[in-house]
């Protein structure tokens, strides 16, 4: 709630610049299911019976879902697996389990967020203290089981991100991938957030929506209101709140000249050439993460996609896809790219992105654990209905396929034969073209191994200086030790650029972005960048005001 002095006062945030551009829109502040959950409400005895329905519609609703992860998770990962969702389906359907739930609605006064929050940490901790190992680690299906039932509690009006309205900025402390998967540049108009370091998913999606996003604005969520005007300058890292209209006036006067600016620049970028000063032709492609980006990244002049995540497209799904529905969905938002290079990355999961439906289980060190190409190597089924899609798509588009995370030779030996494998079955002759991605040290360390088993390399460079600084890429405390254009890190790129001689090479991180360090990354010998789509006009006139 806002306060009479609060209300409608212009004020002017400052953070730091994440995303450039320039945009207005009203404020949707959003608070995570988790967090929301954490905040205590009291209800009425009048309300008691809405609350005890909607915990019997959240227990229904997960079951359904149960269900189905189980069947599909056995056809794919095997039974194992899919007996955890039978062992949480089991709990659902406990009779004292329910009654518990509904009684402390009743007893405490409390809404339903809270009571599964109280009464599955109970349950959580009964298991925990039990002396049989295999009880006690339910403790954490027991975890899973109360998050699912409370993401289905938000869920009733569906997740809050998914239907936003048109003109939206969206306030966040900061997002998570599975939040990111339902934002669109349709709805949202930029982003602000509380947290959000250079190469942080929110600072990602931003660049690759092509909007604005300013970061690091202490105490946010407690400064903006829903429904506040704001209008948002990325280029220089400010928000104004309830602006007046001289400032209003003054801002779609600079969004005017934005705008005219970008449609010269994307007119050039499409139809120049891109050489340097010193006449050496570079290729500038696009990340991207569905149609509607590769639609603006060939408006925008790339000269292919170099890195096609296909982590939102698992992220958004309720269950496992098929690999029919992979297939159709890389199908339809290739289309705008038709005879161009496109680089499709093999799923990247781990770490902080976990599709529920995979049932993963939980890790100390998640950044140093099973992440992309050891995920998919340890789930062989995952792996092989991507590698299906893949080679249908291949079919009908000139298409790469990336491998994540790769630190040993055996990582790519063992994805390249079961490719190989498929393609025979599939009586397809010709392989795709087969890239590693260079995100650790060890791979960039490994190149003349590596390149006997693949046809190009991708560096990524927000992982690459995540591992080799030493300096998670979200969190906030080691900013300042993430320093993507450090001395160390354009040596890696130098060393992956000498020793994969032939081996053609491409630089997809956030670095590849950075215009100030264009003529650097010129240097160390890169010929080609992947970068989000709208930043390819300037990228593309850097290039052309450099030597290389
Ligand atoms: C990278 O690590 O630089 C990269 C391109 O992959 P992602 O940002 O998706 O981890
Ligand atoms: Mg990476």
């Amino acid at each position: 709630m806002k306060t009479e002095s609060e209300k409608d006062t212009m004020r002017t945030l400052v953070g730091e610049r994440v995303s450039p551009g320039l945009a207005q829109g009203k404020a949707f502040v959003y608070r995570d299911v988790l967090q929301r959950d954490s905040e205590l409400s009291e209800i009425d005895s009048t309300q008691v019976d809405e609350e005890k329905t909607r915990i019997e519609e959240a227990i229904d609703d997960v079951r359904q879902s149960l269900i189905i992860d189980a069947k599909r998770i056995e056809g794919r990962l095997g039974k194992k697996s899919a007996d955890i969702f039978r062992a949480q389906e089991a709990i659902l359907l406990d009779a004292a389990v329910v009654e518990e739930l509904k009684q402390t609605v009743a007893a405490e006064s409390i809404n339903a967020e809270h009571v599964i929050r109280t009464v599955f940490r109970r349950l959580a901790r009964r298991f925990r203290d039990m002396s049989d190992e295999m009880f006690r680690a339910r403790g954490d299906d027991i975890d899973d089981l109360s998050r699912r039932l409370l993401l289905s509690l938000a869920g009733i009006q569906a997740h809050s991100l998914e239907n936003l309205p048109a003109n939206t900025v969206l306030v966040a402390r900061r997002l998570l991938p599975s939040d990111t998967v339902f934002l669109s540049r349709l709805s949202t108009v930029a982003v602000l957030a509380e947290f959000a370091g250079p190469a942080a998913h929110a600072a990602l999606l931003a660049r690759e929506l092509g909007i604005p996003c300013v970061g690091g604005i202490p105490e946010l969520l407690e400064t903006v209101h829903m429904g506040d005007v704001v209008l948002v300058n990325g280029n220089e890292g400010t928000a104004v709140l309830n602006p007046d209209s001289g400032a209003r006036q003054k801002f779609a006067r600079d969004l005017d000249e934005e705008r005219k600016r970008q449609e010269t620049m994307a007119q050039v970028s499409r139809l120049e050439p891109t050489v340097t000063v010193d006449g050496v032709e570079v290729a500038v492609m696009a990340n991207v993460r569905s149609r509607e980006d590769v639609e603006l990244a060939m408006n925008c002049g790339a000269d292919g996609i170099g890195l096609f995540r296909t982590e939102p497209f698992f992220l958004s799904t309720k269950h496992f896809p098929s690999d029919r529905e992979f297939a159709e969905f890389l199908l339809d938002s290739l289309h705008p790219a038709q005879g161009r290079q496109v680089d499709v990355r093999l799923l990247d999961i781990g770490a902080d992105k976990n599709p529920l439906y995979l049932h993963l289980p939980p890790e100390p060190d998640p950044f140093l654990g099973r992440r992309g190409v050891r995920v998919l190597l340890e789930y062989p089924d995952l792996l092989e209905a991507q590698l299906r899609a893949l080679l249908e798509v291949s079919q009908h588009f000139h298409i790469g396929v990336l491998i994540p995370m790769v630190t040993t030779e055996s990582d790519v030996v063992q994805v390249v034969e079961r490719f190989q494998h498929l393609a025979d079955d599939m009586g397809i002759r010709k392989l795709p073209r087969i890239g590693a991605m260079i995100e650790t040290p060890a791979a960039a360390l490994s190149v003349p191994s590596l390149k006997k088993h693949v046809d190009f390399f991708s560096i990524g460079s927000n992982d690459l200086t995540q591992y080799t600084m030493a300096a998670g890429r979200e969190n906030p405390l080691v900013a300042a030790y993430f320093i993507d254009d450090h001395p160390t890190i354009l040596r890696l790129i130098e060393l992956v650029i000498r020793e994969a001689g032939d081996t053609p090479v491409s630089l997809c991180g956030e670095l590849a972005g950075r215009i100030e360090v264009i003529p650097r990354l010129l240097r160390t010998g890169l010929r080609s960048l992947s970068v989000p789509a709208v930043l390819v006009p300037d990228v593309k006139q850097a290039i052309r005001h450099s030597r290389s």
